[in-house]
């Protein structure tokens, strides 16, 4: 069987259900727009883990996602969207392309979060983009895009809460929405969370938890997953 769509990270096979796909996480690792390749072992096994742990905590908070079960240890079932080609990054503390572009010291607390939209190309890099370009292109409506900057700061306050607890710091992250085929008027919150898409650091140390492991070469990438699972299900059980 060949499967449906395979990304950087994931791959995605039918299934019996037309309204539902089997998202499998691979152990591969990319960065700077695929330029950086590597494999980690048992990575998609980690990333599966620590999504369905973060999927679960939100839904029981009323967000509605993509999650339908969690299959086994790399495969997940999830309501088929149309992915909305906007990414939706959530910052609470300077870090990465907001250091770049602002020359603002990585580190520097934000008074309130900052939500920032990125077309979903390869090909053009993620441009940063505003609500005009965005409406003009036809990506998102002005009424979906309103529903993603809720969606997007709600899930923000849920997971700084449930990070905390886990002694780490939610700095940054990267969301993705779909419209579900059996209900396109809905916007219901797709991919995956992990530390591939998310900057975690160490509440009492400051050491980084996340994929800068892997872009900076600062080693012990998977370590790092592999205690964020830890403490996600020391949290959760
Ligand atoms: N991010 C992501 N995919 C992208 C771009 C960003 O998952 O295509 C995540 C990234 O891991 C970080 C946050 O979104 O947690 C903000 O990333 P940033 O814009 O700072 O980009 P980077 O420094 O990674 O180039």
């Amino acid at each position: 069987m060949e499967p449906l769509y395979e990304g950087k990270a994931k791959r995605l096979w039918a299934t019996d259900d037309p309204n539902v796909l089997r998202m499998e996480f691979k152990n591969d690792a990319t960065a700077f727009n695929g330029e950086k390749k590597a494999q980690f072992e048992d990575k998609g096994r980690l990333n599966n883990e620590i999504s369905t742990l973060v999927y679960g905590m939100l839904e029981r908070e009323g967000v509605p996602t993509h999650f339908v079960r969690r299959v086994d240890e790399t495969h997940v079932d999830v309501r088929k969207v149309d992915i909305v080609m906007v990414e939706v990054i959530v910052r609470n503390v300077a870090a990465g392309s907001f250091c770049r572009r602002t020359g603002v010291e990585e580190g520097r607390e934000f008074g309130q979060p900052i939500v920032e939209f990125s077309i979903k190309s390869d090909e053009l890099g993620d441009p940063l983009v505003n609500d005009d370009y965005i409406r003009e292109l036809g990506l998102a409506t002005a009424d979906e895009l309103t529903q993603l900057r809720e969606s997007a700061l709600k899930v923000n306050g849920i997971l700084i809460g449930l990070f905390r607890d886990c002694g780490l710091r939610l700095v940054d992250f990267k969301l993705e929405f779909g419209r579900p085929v059996d209900d396109p008027g809905s916007i219901v919150l797709a991919d995956e969370i992990s530390p591939d898409g998310c900057r975690l650091w160490d509440l009492e140390t400051g050491e980084k938890m996340d994929k800068d492991r892997f872009r900076r070469d600062l080693g012990n990438v998977m370590e790092a997953y592999r205690e964020v699972l830890g403490r996600l299900k020391a949290e959760l059980g």
